[in-house]
């Protein structure tokens, strides 16, 4: 599946917040929209971020944009998994963002075994990682409850994978809804269960993004 594969912190200045697309240098003082407060463009200076009411669909456009970015899909795919939810049982909104938080590349980064979402991205395509038992490389693998990730047989030797406790020290814990350990024989994780919508930490109003599409 394409990917976007243009300028990454003029995503996040386009919608005037981090999105934290490319990890530890989001942190830093290096972070673009530290310093760059106003939309990437030609005349994003003169116009600066609109304050105050922009028009609805303005508001549902800069959601559903959003969320595409901060997962790394884009709009066709994105589009698939908004249809799949909605003819889900359950909250359709709900069930959109527990269906990206499912993708193999980001619960390789929930993990803590990569550094953003891209970084897990390329890991996943370079066929780092094994699915119960299987090498897989589409960063779209959607994992199922038990679901039990290893690195894959010669991967476990690459000084990335021998060092991953150090890499793993500075970065957020696994949620509850995964399991990591980490021992002399390598590491394994495990799928314990569906993540629920309110454990999932993100700054995306998934209704707007319903609204969007119900138009
Ligand atoms: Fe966004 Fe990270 Fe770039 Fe900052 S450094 S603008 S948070 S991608």
């Amino acid at each position: 599946m394409a990917r976007y594969i243009g300028p990454v912190c003029k995503l996040c200045r386009r919608e005037g917040e981090k999105l934290f697309l490319k990890g530890a240098r989001c942190m830093s003082p290096k972070c673009a929209i530290e310093h760059r407060v106003y939309p990437p463009g030609q005349h994003g200076k003169e116009t600066q971020y609109k304050r105050g009411r922009t028009s609805d669909y303005n508001a549902q456009l800069r959601e559903k944009q959003k969320a595409r970015r901060i997962y790394g899909v884009l709009e066709r795919q994105f589009r698939r998994y908004y249809a799949e939810a909605s003819r889900s049982s359950g909250v359709t909104g709900a069930n959109l963002i527990v269906q990206l938080e499912c993708r193999l590349d980001n619960v390789i980064y929930r993990l803590g075994l990569a550094d953003s979402r891209a970084h897990a991205r390329q890991l996943v395509l370079h066929r780092h990682f094994d699915v119960n038992g299987v090498p897989t490389n589409i960063p779209s693998y959607r994992v199922r409850a038990g679901d039990q990730i290893t690195v894959h047989g010669k991967s476990k030797n690459l000084p990335y994978f021998r060092e991953i406790r150090n890499y793993m020290e500075n970065r957020p814990r696994a949620p509850e809804w995964l399991s990591i350990s980490l021992s002399s024989n390598g590491l394994e994780a495990s799928v314990i269960r569906q993540p629920e919508r309110r454990e999932i930490d993100l700054p995306i109003n998934e209704q707007l993004i319903v609204e969007y599409y119900s138009r």
